[in-house]
């Protein structure tokens, strides 16, 4: 066998998935955002930061926060917060509400139909807001936290459920918008940045193979450069820095009305970040301050189908990009990896799922023709059934003692297929027995999606990623669908 044909394949969970086919040969240029995209960080250590920071703001405040703790799986991305009424939401394709969490504590079956048996999850709508990003899980945490305070009447003053949530936004905003916590991070980037040895090599192929790289960020200069060095300098050929690798820096994008307006670009002239007006188009290598992605397509001659972005923020990213500029996107979701990897141990649990659910449907159609069979026999038209009354009412007893034992049997698996990887909330790709609200939307918005920018490395600048076909309800053989749990 050639060994340079054989690249390895990509370890579980690793793959490139497509939603609308994408040839990478037709891709002239490759955007690139920055943070959980191209620099990768400890969730836990970025979070809990940022978290205890916006804590300290609000302890300032009078807030009796101080035994307050970060908890990085109370919520997760995807999830959409209620601000009319003070809850965390997960939402199915549909809008459906499937599950609920009033401050801190999950709601009853019972509570949450009575919350949202008549309310569809709107995100055009400003009452929710969805959790885009791994940078949402503080802001999530700590509005879910201060609910529970102000439902105990412990804030120093009143608030309404949507109000509260924007102070609680803006305190967290400010961390970001601060230098400490950049500072903090840039000091110790070994604490907080994930290093991944492969993505300079996938940047270095595509690259070579002709493709313009693009770097668009909204982090700003003096951070961008510090994290960039520190993750992919020492993975570049001897002499090489990672300004070489992109033929274009945007810093501060202001994504995403980086993607809608046309706000003018600065040069940064120094490496500390002194900036001039531009005159002119954008020049090749250089690096920039704020802009537009239109002046970008202009002065490459690139058109909007012709540029692949990637990033990792579902909206700011990925959306506008697509809905604003029909560019080929990519949707970078790190938890794909621990998802797959769930659904993988889940198996064979999830076989035997499918086998009872067939059961229990052959059961309930025995139980409606006899159930049938007895109405018609007492109403004294159709077909005359074998057996008389009360053998058809003993054997509609007998059914429905079968299916309680099935569901008995059922219900606790069912259950457990709905707490893979977070008990509370379970995977993110899906909604009970659905799709999730944020699987909606990468469907409708990512091109393809994968869990790392170094899973381009397996699939070659070359690559042609097709489509499935997609499955339908009424396609031959599709297996009985799992059930809901409790039912
Ligand atoms: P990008 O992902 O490379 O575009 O950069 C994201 C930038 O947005 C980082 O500098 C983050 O610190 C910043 N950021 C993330 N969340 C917030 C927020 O809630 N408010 C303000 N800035 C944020
Ligand atoms: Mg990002």
């Amino acid at each position: 066998m050639d060994d340079a044909s054989s690249l390895p394949t990509p370890p579980r969970g690793r793959g490139i998935f497509c939603n609308r086919t994408l040839n990478l040969r037709s891709v002239r240029a490759v955007g690139y955002d920055m943070d959980y995209t191209l620099v990768d960080y400890r969730v836990a250590a970025f979070e809990q930061m940022v978290y205890a920071q916006a804590r300290e703001r609000l302890a300032s405040e009078g807030w009796p926060v101080a035994d307050l703790a970060f908890d990085p799986r109370m919520v997760a991305r995807g999830l959409v917060i209620d601000t009319e009424l003070g809850n965390l939401v997960k939402a199915n394709r549909f809008g459906f509400v499937k599950r609920a969490m009033h401050g801190t504590r999950m709601l009853e079956f019972a509570e949450q139909r009575d919350a949202y048996a008549e309310t569809l999850v709107d995100l055009g709508d400003p009452r929710w807001v969805f959790l885009n990003t791994l940078f949402s899980l503080s802001e999530g945490c700590l509005y879910a936290q201060a609910v529970d305070l102000l439902d105990r009447g412990a804030l120093p003053r009143p608030f309404e459920y949507a109000s509260l949530y924007r102070h609680v936004r803006a305190r967290v905003d400010a961390q970001h918008l601060e230098g400490h916590l950049k500072a903090e991070i840039a000091a110790s980037p070994e604490k907080y940045v994930v290093l991944d040895p492969e993505a300079a090599l996938a940047l270095l192929d595509q690259k070579a193979a002709g493709k313009k790289l693009l770097l668009i960020t909204n982090s700003e200069w003096g951070f961008t450069a510090k994290m960039m060095a520190y993750a992919y300098d020492r993975f570049l050929p001897e002499g090489m820095t990672w300004r070489q690798l992109f033929d274009l820096v945007i810093v501060a994008a202001r994504k995403p009305a980086f993607f809608t307006e046309r706000s003018p670009f600065f040069q940064v002239v120094t490496e500390d970040g002194l900036l001039r007006p531009m005159d002119g188009p954008l020049a090749p290598g250089q690096a920039y301050l704020g802009g537009s992605a239109a002046q970008v397509e202009r002065d490459l001659g690139i058109s909007g189908d012709e540029i692949l972005y990637v990033g990792d923020h579902m909206f700011g990213d990925v959306h506008v990009s697509k809905r604003a500029l029909s560019w080929r996107t990519a949707l970078v979701l790190r938890e794909l990896e621990g998802e797959v990897a769930a659904l993988e141990g889940f198996q064979e649990t999830e076989q035997r799922l499918v086998a009872m659910m067939r059961e229990k449907e052959a059961m309930e159609a025995r139980l409606s023709r006899t159930r049938l069979a007895l109405q018609r026999l007492r109403a004294g038209y159709g077909p005359a059934p074998t057996g008389d009354a009360a053998r058809l009412e003993a054997r509609i007893h007998d059914l429905r003692g079968q299916l309680v034992a099935l569901d008995a049997e059922i219900a606790p698996l069912a259950k457990s297929g709905t707490e893979l990887v977070n008990p509370r909330w379970g995977l993110l790709t899906r909604a009970g027995n659905d799709k999730s609200h944020l699987t909606r939307q990468i469907e409708r918005y990512a091109d393809i999606y994968t869990s790392r920018v170094s899973n381009f490395l397996y699939a070659t600048p070359f690559a042609y990623f097709r489509s499935p076909r997609g499955n339908l309800p009424h396609d031959p053989g599709l297996a009985a669908a799992a059930p809901e749990p409790g039912t």
